[in-house]
């Protein structure tokens, strides 16, 4: 199943095809708020996914059709606890950043920033696919590149602390795109990557059934016509249910937490005016546009 937020929060199924929705904010038990501060609705809807879908499934087959294009799709998640992301989870990747990428923004090699791990992101960088990356305006004025990270991002279900490696996919509820984007350099990695506008996720959530396996999963991101990241799932360093595992043998994981799992090799700088495509197989694709700083904007 589809899962998406659209309009003023209404919960949608899109189709298979990915060119129809239907509303089926009728289905939930609860009140159904469109206040972003009251995210309870929503962490419940992916604590209790499993028992709510025969409702949902239910108001699907009364609810009529509405054409994709004709509303306003939200980012899929919702004032979440957390956004985990993960670091240095493709070899391709450690190697770019190693010989390439780090001493030319940073001047030498931080042996730490190439060490597989986990670190937050501020939930208030997230935005959905009808918005746009505004570029922050001092890292810009400092002469810093702002990269481009496109990464499989999963939404917990179920919360959980110390989950087993082999338990770990019964806490996923399912799975979409996250972009992380990051200002390169030295200094504090969240800092970097927490900017507003700096987390675009979306366009919907697949559930986890419909997905099967996270292994095995094709990312691509392009800048134009450019291709710019092309990456196989199944050659993360740490897997999907590794990385689940490891981040809440730090941190308790909660319904509705974001997890993203790595930049595959590839990432590069952006600026105003592109507009990024990202897709992932299964998922699939969404274009984000890339602004000028708000005071620069003409
Ligand atoms: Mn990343």
């Amino acid at each position: 199943m589809r899962l998406a937020l659209f309009d003023d929060l209404r919960l949608g199924v899109v189709s298979t095809g990915g060119d129809t929705i239907k509303d089926v904010t009728g289905s939930l038990p609860w009140a159904h708020e469109t206040d972003t501060l009251a995210a309870g609705w929503w962490r419940r809807l992916c604590r209790d996914f499993e028992e709510l879908r025969p409702c949902i499934e239910a108001e699907l087959r009364v609810v009529p059709p509405l054409a994709i294009e004709t509303v306003t799709l939200r980012a899929p998640v919702l004032n979440p606890g957390k956004v985990v992301a993960t670091a240095s989870n493709y070899a391709a990747h450690v190697t770019e950043m190693r010989d390439e990428v780090l001493d030319r923004v940073a001047g030498r090699v931080d042996d730490w920033l190439l060490d597989f791990d986990v670190f937050l992101k501020a939930p208030t960088s997230i935005i959905g696919p009808a918005d746009a990356i505004v570029l922050p305006a001092t890292p810009l004025r400092e002469g810093k590149e702002i990269h481009h990270e496109s990464e499989l991002t999963l939404v917990i279900g179920r919360g959980g602390r110390d989950i087993p490696v082999e338990e770990a996919l019964d806490h996923v509820l399912g799975y979409t795109i996250g972009l992380d984007m990051t200002v390169r350099g030295n200094g504090d990695r969240s800092r970097r990557k927490s900017y507003d506008t700096f987390t675009p996720i979306g366009p919907w959530i697949v559930t986890a059934d419909e997905v099967g396996d996270p292994g095995s999963l094709d990312v691509a991101l392009d800048v134009g016509r450019e291709a710019r990241q092309r990456a196989s799932t199944a050659d993360l360093l740490v897997d999907v249910p590794g990385i689940v595992a490891y981040a809440s043998s730090v941190m308790t994981l909660e319904p509705g937490d974001v997890v993203l799992t790595g930049a595959p090799p590839g990432v590069g700088e952006v600026a105003a005016g592109e507009t990024l495509h990202a897709s992932i197989s299964r998922i699939g694709a969404m274009d984000v546009r890339v602004l000028a700083p708000a005071a620069d904007a003409t």
